[in-house]
């Protein structure tokens, strides 16, 4: 049932043409209920907000939130910690109900864009502008399918696949047990605002992160640091220190720079959930640094 048939071969990259907007085709089976979703929240002027209906979306934010910044981004797609294959399901089941497709697709891709950031081959090359950097690589035909040879080391477990697949069967499942639960209020506020907050929190790392903020390293890429992206996206904002050292788990360096998702995982650590966390030596990386001033004192690796 499971096979890998989409792409046992490679078939997403190298595109020579990446660059090239006009050869794009948009994949509108997907694209229009995505499009369409983005105008769910509003329908709050009909249906009324309730407090608990606001409690729902919060929570429904903050934990997808985690499960992609821990789980999709720097577990699947850069291995940063370890953790046993249930609570890798676990992480994963959370992640695939925040409707950013599965964690296999998601992680192969990551992998490619760290692999050509910013170079003709990048999958949502600021290049290609705003609205290509933000959504419309997702949207297009191109980037469809998981290219499963990407991403191996993960692809042999049965039930990753399964959930990779079979994606979209369950963000909708959350969607109908936010409707039992608190009815219209509990689907549109509950689910639909936190899940629309939820996409841009995360396509700004890939869009804004690439074009507004500070640099600390002198990296190849277009890598800016935010705070403001950071505090929404659990971490994810520090994105030019994760373009220097994309192993570390610790994204945020200095202690103002907030790593929500850092704290998280020396929880997880702390109750026997994750272990073998990866950080970097940032002492190490001081050539690189645009500006000398902030501290370099290595940071040791936290297993
Ligand atoms: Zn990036
Ligand atoms: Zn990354």
């Amino acid at each position: 049932m499971l096979q890998l048939n989409q792409s046992s071969k490679s078939n997403v990259l190298p595109f020579k043409d990446v660059t090239d907007s006009k050869k794009e085709s948009y994949d509108w089976f997907l694209a229009i209920p995505f499009l369409v979703m983005q105008f769910v929240p509003f329908l709050a002027f009909f249906t009324g907000i309730s407090a608990a209906a606001l409690v729902l979306c919060g929570i429904l934010y903050v934990v997808r939130m985690f499960a992609i910044t821990l789980g999709y981004h720097r577990y699947f797609a850069h291995r940063s910690y370890k953790m046993n294959r249930v609570v890798q399901f676990l992480v994963a089941l959370i992640g695939v109900t925040s409707a950013q497709k599965g964690p296999l697709w998601w992680a192969s891709h990551h992998r490619l864009h760290h692999k050509y950031a910013d170079t003709d081959l990048d999958i949502h090359s600021p290049k290609r502008g705003f609205f290509w950097s933000h959504i419309g690589w997702i949207i297009s035909k191109r980037f469809k399918q998981t290219d499963y040879s990407l991403i191996k080391d993960f692809s042999k477990f049965k039930e990753l696949v399964f959930l990779n697949r079979f994606q979209i069967v369950f963000p909708v499942l959350l969607g109908i047990l936010c409707f039992l639960l608190m009815g219209l209020r509990g689907l549109v506020v509950g689910f639909g605002l936190s899940t629309v907050l939820l996409w841009h929190g995360t396509f700004a790392i890939n869009s804004i992160a690439h074009k507004f903020g500070r640099r600390r390293y002198a990296t190849k890429d277009t890598s800016k640091n935010s705070f403001i992206l950071a505090v929404i996206t659990m971490g994810e904002g520090w994105h030019n220190n994760h373009h220097n050292y994309p192993y570390s788990a610790k994204l945020g360096e200095s202690f103002c720079e907030i790593d929500f998702g850092y704290y998280m995982l020396l929880i997880a650590k702390k109750i026997g959930l994750v272990k073998d966390i990866r950080l970097p030596l940032v002492g190490a990386f001081k050539a690189r640094r645009i500006n000398l001033t902030a501290s370099t004192k290595e940071l040791t690796i936290n297993n």
